[in-house]
């Protein structure tokens, strides 16, 4: 059992306690990726294109512990 393999899918990032979020490295801007959204859970992390929501320029991914899933909480 290993339970520090890296998350393949974005299925695997909740249970790693990561999240999934993309810098603009055009205009700045900064987004959690929704890992939540049926479309996206099966898909993998890896060799994927991230585009920034605002501008359209590709966005660079980065790994994370999770702050959404906190702030998801408090409500
Ligand atoms: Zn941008």
């Amino acid at each position: 059992m290993t339970q520090t393999a890296p998350p393949r899918t974005f299925a695997d990032l909740e249970p790693a306690g990561l999240e999934m979020a993309v810098t603009c490295q055009k205009c700045g801007h900064w987004a959690v990726i929704d890992d939540k959204a049926p479309k996206l859970r099966n898909q993998r992390i890896a060799g994927r294109r991230y585009r920034c929501a605002q501008c359209g320029a590709i966005g660079l991914p980065s790994l994370g512990t999770r702050r959404l899933a906190k702030r998801l909480a408090e409500r």
